[in-house]
């Protein structure tokens, strides 16, 4: 039954293939009966069989001008197919006698089995069996047909065979070489064979830094050594001709990479084993190419040496007797190219020196490479080796001596790589330096931008947001020199009066409104350009463009105006009246730079009611103040400053309690000079500081004097100026004062103003200041009372010892009642709060009864004595004590 399915099958598949064919040409038919599918014999998807016996089969067929059919099955089936005629021949048989009997063998063998493999062989003493095709019997026709086939098929290609071979069993060969009896004992006999070899170039053969053969040629002797189970003492030599020394001296037994070449062996006293590896020779040139009569770099003497002799005439010939001269010499175009083994040239293009020239690695030339056994050996050897390079198969060392793989890829130098990939390289750099450009754009982008914030920062008002001095000078400076004629305009400068009071009263956001208002007002004003504000003194400036004006009464009239628009703020559901004054400098005559033009405006803005320009007497002034301030220093080093005492009585007694101390400038150059004229000065550039140190140290001195003389000493009071609280050193200076002097005798005046100060962290610093000063045994005054709006919160936050009632007080109180009211109850608070106090300016014996009615305890004034010298103040006091 199976076996009617079994033929029902093979006739489809025979109909099948028929009709698949029928559109082919219709040559007669082979049907070939093979050993069925499976490790031999594979059959792909499309119909098509892979093997050994299929190939050499249809290899045969088309010599035989026959279109092939295979027939798979076992040994039996294909048997009996050949008997009954389903199928003409079979394929890849074992000839034993017994089958003979039925069969037609051929005479040439188309296969090689392999014993262990095959369960078609019995059992057989050699490692492999030939095989053969039959046909039947009686079919003489067929087989004088195939054989003829047969024979033109070998004798085109001899190897074809040992090729099939090799392509289905070469990589599979036996784990172990089958030696003969024979050859065994003669390896025995043999342990250490003394081999040759020409290690002369990467990586073919080649001694490493270890003197250690490396490359192809160490596989083949580690191979030749594991195999043969003896050892290769290798005799390492540069070039052929030591090599044929080292044979004929019979220093070495074998030549391990000698030129597959039998004849020329020959001569040599050599005798050739087969080839184990075919070396493939390439061009290498420069990358320009070649010219028409190239020459050539010639390594000799070497294997490739008798080849370029053929070739080439010898007029074109170089000899340079290594690889690396002959490339250089390509290289600096002494030659034009050269010849090398396809892996030594890529070698030394990709991993080597020679980056800049190239091959094409298409194939000038190949020579066969073979072990020379020198004719002196015993001839048993040569057979061995053949074996031994059969059972390596030529491809083993042809694979691994490749140069296409990774690892030769991955340690290609980068100068190769560059020299291979110029586009990559390109492309990479050009990208790169895009990364850069774009990071550098970036970075400056970021700089800019911070550079702008930083500015910002710097232009910009802290309280109000609104712009500062800084920006101010930049921007109209620039707008100023890109102007034809600067005469057209002017910087003006709108202060308000005095501002600490506003500030006191109503808090600093009155200001900030004030300014910002403005501000807006003035930037509706064409006329009016950068308007910029310094919030802590209540100032705003602008530069004003004077050709909007007919005349000076006309930019009046448009101030006037801004200043009646703004002299209103609302505080809470307060409205609260500011004042304000106009200093204007215009930039026709006077100034020089920008800043200077600022300074004058400021002056202009200190002499305005309400508006004042800067003039030739304002001018005058400022020449003295900077001629003043010229002199300062010399003044104090000469002791031009001089220590006044003016009297303070006791209103009861009518006696002198006190003085205060006043000083006054005995000038080489100016003359006599009263303290008005320089302390506000003094107070803007800080020298005032070296002043009330020197003023305090004179009186402490002469209060001293007095004590140790025995003489009455009263309390002097000496004036402090506001800039001391913010000074780093003062409380320095005053305790080591105290160390020397006494502080009991001296009294300090501070006006309200040094303790009314708009920044928190500075009022607290100038309190903290006054409390220490106290600690130290200072007494402290408070100057000029009422001479502003007193904040009385102060009299709670600082402990003074006494009020000093200012003049304009007592003014204003002679011919008011209302204001005695003020004054006596100004006395009341202030006696309630444990201080004395003391009004100055008295000049007449009316102002001095209102005093004593007010409750009012002493005072100070041209009634009792005026600022006098040392001196006469000594002499006033012995009098008046
Ligand atoms: P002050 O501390 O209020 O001094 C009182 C001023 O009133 C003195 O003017 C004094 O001469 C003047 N005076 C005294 N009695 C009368 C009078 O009956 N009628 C009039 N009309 N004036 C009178 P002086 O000496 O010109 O000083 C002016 C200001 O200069 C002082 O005002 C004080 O603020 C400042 N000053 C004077 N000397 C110094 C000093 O050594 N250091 C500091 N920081 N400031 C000083
Ligand atoms: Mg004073
Ligand atoms: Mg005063």
């Amino acid at each position: 039954m199976g076996k009617l399915y079994g033929r029902l099958i093979l006739l489809l598949f025979l109909v099948c293939s028929l009709l698949l064919c029928s559109q082919a040409a219709a040559r007669p038919l082979l049907r070939v009966g093979v050993h069925e599918l499976g490790t031999d014999i594979t059959e792909d998807e499309y119909g098509n069989f892979y093997g050994m016996d299929t190939d050499f089969m249809q290899a045969l067929g088309s010599y035989a001008g026959r279109q092939v059919i295979f027939v798979p099955g076992s040994w039996q089936e294909n048997q009996a197919r050949l008997a009954s005629g389903e199928i003409d021949v079979v394929a890849g048989i074992i000839k034993t006698p017994e089958r003979q009997q039925t069969m037609l063998f051929s005479h040439l063998m188309m296969g090689r089995i392999k014993q262990e493999q095959d369960s078609r062989i019995s059992s057989s003493p050699f490692w492999v069996e030939p095989l053969y095709f039959a046909v039947r019997r009686d079919n003489t026709a067929l087989m004088n047909e195939l054989e003829l086939a047969n024979e033109q098929l070998i004798g085109n290609r001899p190897y074809f065979v040992s090729y099939l071979y090799r392509l289905y069993y070469g990589q599979q060969s036996s784990h172990k070489l089958q030696l003969a009896p024979q050859e065994a004992s003669f390896l025995k006999m043999h342990p250490v064979i003394s081999a040759a070899v020409i290690a002369d170039e990467r990586p073919f053969a080649y001694v490493d830094e270890h003197g250690e053969l490396q490359g192809t040629m160490r596989r083949l002797t580690d191979r030749i050594e594991q195999d043969l189970g003896i050892k290769l003492s290798l005799i390492i030599e540069t070039n052929y001709e030591k090599a044929y020394e080292d044979l004929n001296s019979g220093k070495a037994q074998i030549l391990l990479n000698t030129d597959g070449d039998i004849s020329w062996a020959a001569a040599h006293g050599l005798d050739l084993t087969t080839s184990y590896l075919t070396s493939y020779y390439t061009a290498v040139t420069r990358r320009e190419g070649i010219p028409d009569n190239p020459r050539i770099a010639c390594f000799c003497p070497h294997i490739a040496e008798r080849f370029l002799r053929q070739r080439y005439s010898e007029k074109q010939l170089r000899m340079y007797d290594s690889i690396e001269s002959c490339l250089q010499a390509v290289q600096t175009k002494q030659a034009d190219m050269t010849f090398l083994r396809l892996e030594t040239a890529q070698y030394n293009i990709w991993q080597g020196n020679f980056p800049d020239l190239k091959t094409d690695g298409s194939i000038a030339f190949s020579r066969d490479i073979a072990i020379g056994v020198s004719n002196q050996m015993e001839p048993e050897l040569l057979p061995i080796l053949d074996k031994e390079i059969g059972f390596i198969g030529r491809d083993a060392l042809l694979d691994q001596s490749s140069f296409y793989n990774p690892k030769t890829e991955a340690q290609r130098s980068f100068k190769s790589l560059f020299f291979a990939y110029p586009q990559y390289f390109v492309t990479g750099l050009s990208l790169l330096l895009l990364i850069l450009l774009l990071l550098f754009w970036r970075q400056m982008k970021m700089r800019r931008q911070h550079t702008d914030e930083l500015q910002k920062m710097l232009d910009t008002d802290h309280y109000t947001g609104l712009h500062n001095r800084g920006w101010f000078e930049r921007k109209a400076g620039r707008y100023l020199a890109a102007q034809p004629e600067s005469r057209d305009f002017a910087i003006i400068k709108f202060g308000i009066s005095r501002p600490d009071i506003l500030v006191n009263t109503y808090g600093a956001e009155v200001i900030f409104h004030l300014l910002q208002r403005f501000t807006d007002n003035l930037q509706q004003a064409a006329w009016a350009k950068f308007p910029a504000v310094h919030t802590s003194v209540g100032k705003l400036f602008f530069l004003a463009d004077l050709r909007h004006f007919q005349n000076q009464e006309e930019l009046e009239q448009a101030l006037r105006y801004l200043l009646h628009q703004n002299e209103y703020i609302n505080v809470g559901h307060m409205v609260v009246h500011v004042d304000f004054k106009i200093g204007i400098c215009s930039l026709s005559s006077h100034n020089v730079s920008m800043a200077k033009a600022m300074n004058q405006a400021d002056f202009a803005l200190h002499e305005a009611q309400p508006i004042c320009f800067y003039n030739a007497e304002i001018q005058q002034k400022t020449e003295l103040l900077n001629r003043i301030e010229g002199l300062q220093q010399k003044a104090m080093a000469n002791k031009e400053f001089k220590v006044w005492y003016q009297p303070k009585y006791d209103l009861k007694t009518r006696r002198c309690v006190g003085a205060e101390a006043l000083v006054r400038w005995q000038s080489r150059e100016l003359g006599f000079l009263p303290p008005g004229q320089f302390i506000p000065l003094f107070e803007r550039n800080g020298f005032i500081t070296q002043l009330d140190f020197f003023m305090l140290g004179q009186v402490m001195t002469w209060q001293k004097k007095r004590r140790l003389a025995g003489l009455p000493v009263v309390p002097v009071s000496v004036n402090q100026s506001r800039l001391h609280l913010q000074e780093k050193n003062y409380l320095t200076y005053m305790q080591r004062l105290v160390t020397y002097y006494s502080a009991k005798d001296i009294e300090l005046e501070l006006t309200e103003t040094a303790f009314s100060l708009q920044e928190p962290k500075m009022q607290q610093q100038a309190l903290n200041v006054g409390r220490r000063l106290q600690e130290m045994g200072f007494c402290l005054d408070i100057d000029d009372f009422g001479s502003g709006y007193s904040n009385l919160t102060l009299l709670n936050a600082m402990p003074f010892r006494v009020i000093k009632i200012d003049r304009s007080l007592l003014l204003a109180a002679e011919g008011s009642p209302r204001m005695q009211t003020v004054l006596a109850h100004t006395c009341k608070l202030g006696h309630d709060l444990g201080m004395t106090i003391i009004c100055e300016g008295i000049e007449t014996p009316e102002q001095e009864e209102i005093l004593r009615r007010c409750g009012c305890d002493q005072g100070q004034g041209y009634l009792y004595g005026k600022p006098m010298k040392e001196a006469d103040f000594e002499a006033f006091l012995a009098a008046h004590i």
